[in-house]
Formats: structure tokens, C-alpha cells, sequence
């Protein structure tokens, strides 16, 4: 049995190798390191992809949020509804803008933001709501799209571990994740499911001027070259990542299926066991895997973690501190938060290895591990 990991980019780059090895090389023979042709035609590739009528590439999936955040004009003391129950840069980029994160809770099947709980935290000061896809799950954002309508606000859907993800309302319509919200964010962070061999991300939206708008904060506020109309930042997708994620785009479709298909094989071994929740998939949408995490019963968690460790096993815990925890937003007031549901989760999840090149014999000893633990 080949060793186990948590993520296997290696052999999934030697499935390409030729074809970005060539790719790679054609870049630096161009020398059109920055901009240039890889990276207008992978924006291109990628805003078909996704429906969204505009992407605009950059350096990665954290500048794409705090880029959102400065295009849609949300200024200081300005107030955004978001999870806690998350990865850091989602309320990081906001806390770094001085606007106030605030903390609501999940949903206790699919991770993801609690559409009645945005709704209670919605003041006069609130100017948008941040979804996570979280692990590859979409939010709920047929209820979500609705309070925003209602109550007048921007979404933000960070995307960054949900790429791929088709999201049905309930008249029918699909729309990927990324492409629902006024703007999406993703991140190709090389263990993400679109993953770069470095890093990068890109920024969705299917509005004209605020596409202009996002273009222009990316690159320094220039309207035009070294005309400067507002303050922005240097954030941009290199063009050799840009090359190489060209040709994982076209994988992109198997590399989902086969993260749905090892899923599908945790699900079957793990179904009926009583301390073991495995993840939920709500039918509207498709559970695009980026993690494959569970839900332990009267289990010791950090016990498993450890003993899974011990047998060659990976496993992580995403995340061992949800945000409001963190110290950095001790002065957001993170600490008077009660979120009872977001510290249940916290201390029970567990997710295990999950990629695309993971294959039955692995997986059957992961399988045989966890219930070893789990069953004496
Ligand atoms: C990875 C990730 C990001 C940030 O992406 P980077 O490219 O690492 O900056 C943001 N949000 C979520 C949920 C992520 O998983």
C-alpha cells in the first residue's frame, strides 16, 4: 500500500506531468512572467466554467476577499455577517479593513452558515454577508440571497474549498457556488480542489462596473497605467500558475468525481455506526469533498487523532479554535460571542484524507483503523 496523505498533489501532478511540464517551460521561454496570455485566457476558461460573467485573477483566495470587501465599499465600523465555524482569512481580511466580523452560527448537518441566524444579527450598520462553502458544501444560499434582498446587502460567497459546486434553487435553476452571491472568492492554494503549484486565486462576479472596480483594486487602483483613482493593492495570479491551472481546469470535473467517489466509499463503511455522523449532503446541492469530515459521538476525538497518527493515518481537525476564539478578535469583542453550536462542532469533528488520487486499498485501512478505536 502506497503511504497515506492527507492531500496527494505528487502523483496527481505525474498523471499531468507532460502537459504542464511543457506548459511551464512555454511560459518562461515567453518570458511573459506577469499578465499576458495564460492569465486572460485562464480568466476566460474559468468564468465559463463557473457561469460568472466576469473573473478576475489574483494573488490568492485571502486578497480576493478583502478585494471584494474594499469594491462593494464597506468602510470602517461597517458590519459583516459571517461564520466562525471557518477558516481565518474570511473574517481576517475584514477585521484588517476595520470592519467588524460578526460571528453567527451554523448549521449542525452541513457546517455552513445558518440563514435565521444572519437574519437575528442584521443591524443598521450591517453591509454584507460572507457564506462559506465550507469543506465543499454550499451554504444556503436560495435563504440567504432572499435576507439580502430584503435587507438590502451584499453576499460575498467564499468559495475557496467549493469550486465545481452546482447549487439548485427551488424553481430549478443551477448556478455554481461563486457565481449566486454579488461576488464570489476562490483560492487555488495547491491542496485546494482547483489547486495551483503555489499559490493564487480569483474573484467572480457577473456585474460590469463592480468587475471594473475589482480589476482596478487588484492592480494598485489604476484606471489606467500609472493613473492611480483609488487605493488598491498589488495582487496578481502568476502566469506560470496560470498555465498550469489551464490544464487542471480541464480535469476539474474528475477530479470532483473522484472525491465524491471516496466519499461515497467512507459513507458506505462508516453508515449505521452510531458514533460516527458521517457528512451530510443536502440534495440541493453537490458536496464537492474538499474535505471529508466527521461528526464523533462519545468518542475521544484528539484519542483518535492521535492512534490514527500512530497507525501511518493523517487526520486533521479543521479547526481546532473557531474564529471568535481566536485572540486576534479579542478587541472584536470575539470572546463575549456564544455560540454554542459552532464549540459543539469544534470539539467533535475529524477530517480524514481526501483527494484524488486515493484509492481503495488506503482507504480500506483507513476505514479499519478508525473503527478499530472507535469499536473497542
Ligand atoms: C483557503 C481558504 C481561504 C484563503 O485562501 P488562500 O489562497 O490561502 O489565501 C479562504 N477561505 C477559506 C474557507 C479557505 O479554505
Amino acid at each position: 500500500m502506497r503511504p497515506i496523505q492527507m492531500v496527494d498533489t505528487k502523483t496527481q501532478y505525474h498523471k499531468i506531468k507532460t502537459e504542464v511540464d511543457a506548459a511551464v517551460l512555454a511560459v518562461i521561454e515567453s518570458s511573459q512572467f506577469i499578465g499576458g496570455k495564460e492569465v486572460s485566457s485562464f480568466a476566460e476558461n474559468l468564468a465559463k466554467y463557473n457561469g460568472s460573467k466576469h473573473v478576475i485573477p489574483c494573488a490568492n483566495g485571502t486578497d480576493a476577499l478583502q478585494i471584494a470587501m474594499m469594491a462593494l465599499g464597506i468602510e470602517p465600523g461597517d458590519e459583516v455577517i459571517t461564520p466562525s465555524f471557518t477558516y481565518i482569512a474570511t473574517v481576517e481580511v475584514a477585521a484588517l479593513l476595520r470592519i467588524k466580523p460578526v460571528f453567527v452560527e451554523v448549521d449542525k448537518k452541513t457546517f455552513c452558515i445558518d440563514p435565521v441566524a444572519i437574519e437575528k444579527a442584521i443591524t443598521p450598520k450591517t453591509k454584507a454577508i460572507v457564506p462559506v462553502h465550507l469543506y465543499g458544501h454550499a451554504a444556503n444560499m436560495e435563504a440567504i440571497m432572499q435576507i439580502a434582498a430584503k435587507h438590502n446587502l451584499f453576499v460575498i460567497e467564499d468559495n475557496a474549498q467549493a469550486i465545481g459546486n452546482d447549487y439548485r434553487f427551488s424553481d430549478g435553476t443551477i448556478k455554481k457556488t461563486g457565481a449566486i452571491g454579488h461576488i464570489g472568492c476562490t483560492s487555488f492554494y495547491p491542496s485546494k480542489n482547483l489547486g495551483a503549484y503555489g499559490d493564487g486565486g480569483a474573484i467572480f462576479t457577473n456585474d460590469d462596473a463592480l468587475a471594473e472596480k475589482l480589476k482596478m483594486i487588484a492592480s494598485h487602483g489604476q484606471s489606467k497605467r500609472y493613473y492611480h483613482d483609488v487605493v488598491g493593492c498589488n495582487s496578481r495570479l502568476d502566469a506560470i500558475q496560470a498555465a498550469i491551472l489551464n490544464i487542471k481546469l480541464t480535469h476539474l470535473d474528475e477530479y470532483i468525481a473522484a472525491r465524491i467517489k471516496a466519499a461515497d466509499y467512507y459513507d458506505k463503511a462508516f453508515a449505521g455506526n452510531k458514533k460516527i455522523e458521517i457528512p451530510y449532503r443536502d440534495k440541493n446541492n453537490t458536496h464537492v469533498f474538499h474535505q471529508y469530515t466527521l461528526i464523533l459521538h462519545d468518542v475521544n476525538r484528539d484519542a483518535l487523532h492521535a492512534f490514527l497518527a500512530e497507525k501511518g493515518v493523517p487526520s486533521m481537525i479543521y479547526y481546532p479554535v473557531p474564529a471568535h476564539r481566536q485572540k486576534m478578535f479579542d478587541a472584536f469583542g470575539g470572546s463575549s460571542y456564544k455560540l454554542d453550536i459552532t464549540d459543539w462542532l469544534t470539539e467533535r469533528v475529524i477530517s480524514l484524507p481526501i483527494h484524488t488520487e486515493l484509492d481503495e486499498a488506503q482507504q480500506a485501512f483507513i476505514v479499519s483503523q478508525v473503527l478499530e478505536f472507535i469499536n473497542r
